[in-house]
């Protein structure tokens, strides 16, 4: 696997694949690699010749700095599992390679960016465009990889490719997850095994909705599984919501295509998890 650090090195490299007519998967990641993003790198190596990824913890998408600072770095293990998952290339820019000093970005992106996540964590999307844009533009992927776990990451990124006529195909990946449930993230390793067991309600919860999904009113079910995680032990529910799928609006009693999505706190960790609903 060829590790490159600068977007020039990154462009002489991809330049003869792509002047060979190779196609580019790219997957692009903040690193601490589990399953779930080697699932990615699988998808794009079997969707495109080469397969590019980036592991760059992006200081403008953290709301608070305690998180950006105690956020896991494992370098050479996640070298490690990407050269042994067949990954061609990893992009590991420095921040002064991705930023100028003093830069700002302001993409509009309406109500997408205020709920559920938006609403806890201001500005988090203004981060994600910011740096999803600059790494698409030293890519330029033909296809570019998302996990389900971030759902509304995916609906914001689709709507700057949509609005900004980005010339990069996007495709979401199904969200891996641990024997017991839980939801894959480089995060869990801040959990004490108290807290992972704790942490068990938030895929409990939303299994239960998907299983109880068409028989029990959307209201209902959101109601009833926003009072079993309210009384989890260790969860600080921040949010359970089901939406609609296309809009993140509250999905209505007639909506098919729906998601159910879990924000909480266990301990000091912040979660996320979601599960798409089918009648
Ligand atoms: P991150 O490194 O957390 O920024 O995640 C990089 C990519 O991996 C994003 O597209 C995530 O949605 C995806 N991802 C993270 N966890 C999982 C998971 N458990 N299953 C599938 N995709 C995931």
């Amino acid at each position: 696997m060829e590790i490159v650090t600068t977007k020039s090195a990154l462009n002489a490299f991809l330049h003869q694949h792509r002047a060979a007519a190779k196609t580019i998967g790219f997957v692009p990641t903040m690193g601490a690699l589990h399953q779930g993003h080697l699932a990615l790198i699988d998808a794009a190596k079997q969707v495109a010749n080469i397969a590019v990824c980036s592991i760059f913890v992006n200081p403008t998408q953290f709301t608070q700095a305690a998180d950006l600072d105690n956020y896991p770095r494992p370098i050479d293990h996640d070298v490690s599992l990407l050269s042994s998952r067949g990954c061609d290339v990893l992009f590991l820019p420095s921040v002064g390679e991705m930023y100028a000093p003093g830069e700002t970005w302001n993409l509009p992106l309406g109500e997408l960016e205020h709920v559920l996540e938006g609403e806890f964590r201001p500005g988090h999307y203004q981060g994600v465009t910011q740096i999803v844009y600059k790494l698409f533009a030293a890519v330029q992927p033909d296809v570019a990889f998302f996990g389900q776990k971030d759902f509304q990451q995916v609906k914001v990124i689709d709507k700057m490719v949509h609005d900004l006529q980005l010339p990069v195909k996007l495709q979401m990946c199904p969200i891996v997850r641990e024997a017991d449930g839980l939801a894959m993230s480089s995060r869990n390793v801040h959990l004490s095994a108290t807290e992972r067991q704790d942490a068990l309600a938030l895929s409990r919860v939303l299994f239960l909705t998907r299983e109880r999904f068409g028989t029990v009113p959307v209201q209902q079910l959101e109601a009833d599984g926003t009072q079993l995680l309210a009384a989890s032990p260790g969860i600080a529910l921040e949010y359970f919501r089901i939406c609609d799928r296309d809009t993140l609006h509250p999905a209505r009693p007639e909506s098919k295509t729906v998601v159910a999505l879990v924000a909480a706190r266990v301990g000091a960790t912040r979660l996320i998890d979601n599960v798409l609903l089918e009648a």
